[in-house]
């Protein structure tokens, strides 16, 4: 898929590329992708390259390439705090292995450090990961940066979820949102076409079921991918129907169980036994209109 411009790591790339760079990020989803992301973008605040980062500059050499050193929340067996790879500009946060929280000790020491001049005398980067595990009083500590955020600083804080953070740090951070995943290869405009024309299917005539399968003539490896995603689509739109028929308490005998049934033999017949694409469109479309039709 490719990369919309509402994209939340697209939007951080346009950020880098402009050099309007705020002074706080918060960057929020499941999964390693905030995460991620933070990383990149505090390693392309630093580059000299382009694009940011370049991975060429000497500032790309010293922000990758190192283990990371596990951080100890009480200071006691490892560090608060650490910089990515060894670029002296660039600092990470995240709990320490043993913790389930990010400690107040390690957003003083932050602060202490920021305290320090920049080592190149450009711009320097934070990025606090796990941010929705600061208490209270780290989140107040963190507060104060963000009013007063140091000359050429940025903060990036990385978090699973924002609610757990207070109000008052959302609200002074630009708010960055990475969805789940999707299992899904159709977005959600197609989908919702798709659902509008199988919720008709019941009235189609035959004709009119040999002509949508009929889309799905011409060469193969494009036109199978096509059928694939009209059983994915069609799949979902099965599943929505019986949760619709659960909720309603009717969900003896459903007809759609054995559409799904169908539509899983059509996918196997289409990937595994390379079966004509059009042909498999129109069995599956058939047994769609059995499922809802009269
Ligand atoms: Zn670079």
């Amino acid at each position: 898929m490719s990369a919309s411009p509402s994209e939340p790591s697209a939007l951080l790339d346009r950020c880098l590329e402009s050099g309007r760079i705020h002074s706080a990020y918060l960057l929020s989803g499941p999964g390693a992708a905030p995460r991620d992301a933070a990383l990149r973008f505090v390693r392309g605040i630093v580059c000299q390259g382009s694009p940011r980062p370049c991975e060429a500059c000497p500032s790309c050499r010293r922000s990758t390439g190192r283990a990371e050193i596990a951080l100890d929340g009480t200071g006691k067996k490892g560090p608060l705090l650490r910089h990515v790879g060894d670029h002296a500009d660039l600092f990470w946060v995240e709990r320490g292995e043993q913790d389930t929280r990010v400690r107040i000790g390690q957003i003083r020491a932050l602060q202490q450090a920021l305290r320090l001049r920049s080592s190149e005398g450009g711009r320097r980067a934070v990025v606090v990961a796990d941010a929705e595990r600061m208490n209270q009083e780290a989140q107040n500590a963190l507060l104060r940066l963000l009013e007063e955020p140091p000359p050429q600083t940025t903060l990036v804080l990385a978090t699973a979820t924002s609610a757990g953070l207070l109000a008052t740090v959302r609200s002074r951070c630009q708010r960055v949102a990475f969805r789940p995943p999707r299992a899904s290869a159709l977005d959600d405009p197609d989908l919702a076409a798709l659902a509008a024309r199988l919720d008709s299917i019941g009235q189609a005539a035959l004709p009119d079921l040999l002509d949508w399968a009929e889309e799905y003539r011409g060469a193969r490896a494009q036109v199978a991918e096509g059928v694939a995603a009209l059983l994915e689509g069609a799949s979902h739109w099965l599943r929505q129907r019986v949760a619709q028929a659960v909720e309603r308490g009717a969900a003896d005998d459903l007809r759609e169980l054995d559409g799904l049934r169908v539509l899983a033999s059509c996918r196997r017949n289409l990937v595994q036994r390379n079966a004509n694409p059009q042909m498999v469109a129109e069995r599956a479309l058939f047994a769609l209109r059995d499922v809802v039709g009269p």
